[in-house]
């Protein structure tokens, strides 16, 4: 949800344990366990190049990850599948399915770094943070909301009756690990487990009032978390040589301001009308406190975002219609209904200016059993944006929102000055547009797939001996790889066709060719790399000029004119 600064202290779990969906989500992974499940697809990230650490040599940067081979393909593709599917490809005469009306798009790429007043003026240099807490004994910070525990009390206990046990461990070693501080604490031995007395399940540190009985994820005795403090997530960097206060800057935390402040740029310069949207894929930066799942949360990540500009009238229409389009959008490419949830916000959630706004989540196998992670926001952000880029940052506790102001009674941060206001041509009326906001992460959206697509099931080898084999099955538009050509031994002319084949299909498609090794082994590779579709040069290919098609999923052959392979190729993936 972009800007959002106001919901950035409501960074909940989500809860509401859905046991039916939760069965579906084991169906689906083949009764792995869910974080088995996590470390499995962690390993292949590394060991397929998928995904690496950062700067791993030098030991790593925490929260910053880098794209190898594959993954850099399919993050690409799912990008381009993005700005294809919402912004080129978009046809402005056709009134989609569910839409209030036809509607222009047009595409942005701003810049990562910007004059400083918008951040001002957007909210973030005031309000984007999170809280932390410090711990005085074991000199780590951990964000106030991630840091989980249970309340536990023993009858024997001389000291504090109840105490809040916590932990930072991962879900499924959450339990164990309390109960094992909780015993170090009270001094006992693991055969005296039973005896503790647990009040409640887990829970977060940002439900506890009392600090004093809180035993600090790292340490050894009570009470040495500081109360919560507010952090600003926004890197701080300066320009030019000087470096001076004055010539500070952030790397921006979303690209969505860098579309804001565009708006009339891209009105006066572009042959289009209220309603339209902007669309731009870029880099975002946050220093998260506590960066973890794998690439879920990081401190460099790239955002797929679109600014839909709308009367205030229809926008109530036009939230609902994106919200529904972008839910749909997630299983056009392979994601199960079954693993993904529409969360809608509850009133006291809603940033002080939004209407509505809807989580898109993904039960995502790191997480606790029930619970979900945050894919893409869709938010009605009313006029706040470009009110505030116009008039000055906005008081949020005013209604209807005016400047804020400070001692003197100037206003807090100067807007631009500049009219961002809408004339629309045929009625005359001027307007501030209200703005609709979908704003997903490309990151998030990878890891998502990945996860989606990780299958174990069984295949026969060469000799037909049934073998399990790992598979990535991921839509044919996101696989990095969309056809593997092989010959199937390396003789009697069958490299050489296979090789045509290959050159003739690498114009326009991600293909890949192997001649080595067994050919089982071969389409297991392929099977991991999530290549939907792998061609055959046999004997037979060379007197008929066919070869054969092997489908990822299916494991079915079927066998094609090498004139009509292209063809058949692309008409499989597009379906
Ligand atoms: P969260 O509550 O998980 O921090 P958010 O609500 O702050 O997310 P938004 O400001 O709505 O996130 O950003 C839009 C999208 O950008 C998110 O839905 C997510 O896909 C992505 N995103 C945000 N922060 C991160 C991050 N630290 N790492 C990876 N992706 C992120």
């Amino acid at each position: 949800m972009g800007v959002s600064p106001g919901f950035r202290t409501h960074r909940h779990r989500k809860a509401g344990v859905n046991a039916l969906r939760l069965i579906g989500f084991i169906f689906v992974k083949g009764l792995l366990s869910l974080m088995a499940a996590m470390e499995k697809i962690v390993s292949l990230c590394k060991r397929r190049g998928f995904l690496f650490q950062s700067s791993e040599i030098y030991g790593g940067l925490q929260g910053f990850w880098d794209y190898g081979p594959l993954g850099v393909e399919l993050k690409r593709n799912l990008k381009d599948a993005w700005w294809r599917d919402m912004c080129s490809g978009h046809n402005e005469m056709v009134q989609p399915a569910g839409a209030p009306s036809t509607f222009d798009m047009v595409g942005l790429d701003s810049t990562i770094i910007m004059h400083p007043q918008i951040w001002k003026c957007s909210g973030h240099y005031d309000m984007f943070h999170d809280y932390m807490v410090d711990c005085r004994e074991s000199k780590k910070r951990y964000r106030h909301d991630q840091v989980r525990g249970r309340w536990v009390s023993h009858p024997d206990a001389t000291a504090a009756a109840k105490i809040f046990v916590t932990t930072m461990a991962e879900a499924d070693e959450e339990q164990a690990e309390i109960q094992h501080r909780a015993l170090k604490y009270f001094k006992l031995r693991p055969k005296d487990a039973e005896s503790l007395v647990y009040d409640g399940p887990s829970t977060t540190l940002d439900t506890v009032d009392e600090f004093s009985i809180v035993l600090g994820p790292d340490a050894k005795t009570l009470g040495t978390l500081t109360e919560p403090r507010e952090f600003n997530l926004m890197f701080k960097t300066t320009i030019g040589a000087l470096g001076g206060e004055e010539d500070y800057a952030f790397l921006r935390p979303e690209t969505a301001q860098g579309i804001f402040v565009n708006f009339k740029n891209v009105l006066d310069s572009s042959r289009i009308s209220v309603p339209f949207g902007i669309a731009q894929v870029g880099k975002s930066f946050r220093n998260e406190i506590t960066p973890r799942n794998f690439t879920f949360r990081s401190r460099e990540f790239e955002q797929m975002e679109i600014e839909f500009f709308c009367h205030p009238n229809s926008s109530q229409d036009w939230y609902r219609y994106w919200r529904d389009r972008r839910l749909a959008w997630y299983q056009t490419l392979g994601l199960s209904r079954e693993s993904l949830l529409m969360r809608e916000h509850a009133a006291e959630e809603l940033a002080h200016y939004s209407v509505g706004t809807a989580d898109i989540e993904y039960a995502f196998p790191f997480l606790p059993k029930g619970e979900y992670g945050e894919l893409e926001g869709i938010a009605h952000r009313g006029d706040f944006d470009l009110r505030s880029h116009m008039e000055g940052k906005l008081d949020p506790s005013t209604r209807p929102m005016v400047v804020e102001l400070d001692e003197l009674g100037k206003p807090r941060h100067r807007g631009s000055g500049r009219d961002l206001t809408y004339r629309d041509d045929i009625t005359g009326e001027r307007f501030t547009p209200h703005v609709i906001e979908p704003s997903a992460g490309a990151d998030r959206g990878a890891l998502a797939f990945l996860c989606e697509a990780y299958h174990e099931d069984e295949a026969p080898d060469e000799n037909g001996k049934l073998q399990t084999r790992v598979v990535m099955k991921l839509h044919p538009r996101l696989a990095p790889i969309k056809a593997a050509v092989f010959p199937l031994v390396k003789k009697d002319g069958m490299p050489e066709l296979a090789q045509e084949i290959y050159a003739e299909l690498k114009r326009d498609l991600a293909v890949f060719y192997d001649e080595k090794g067994a050919v089982g082994r071969r389409y297991r590779r392929q099977d991991e790399a999530g290549t939907p579709y792998c061609i055959t040069v046999d004997t037979e290919s060379l007197t008929t000029k066919t070869v054969t098609i092997r489908d990822r999923d299916t494991l079915e052959q079927t066998r094609v004119k090498i004139d009509e392979l292209a063809a058949e190729l692309k008409r499989r993936i597009s379906s």
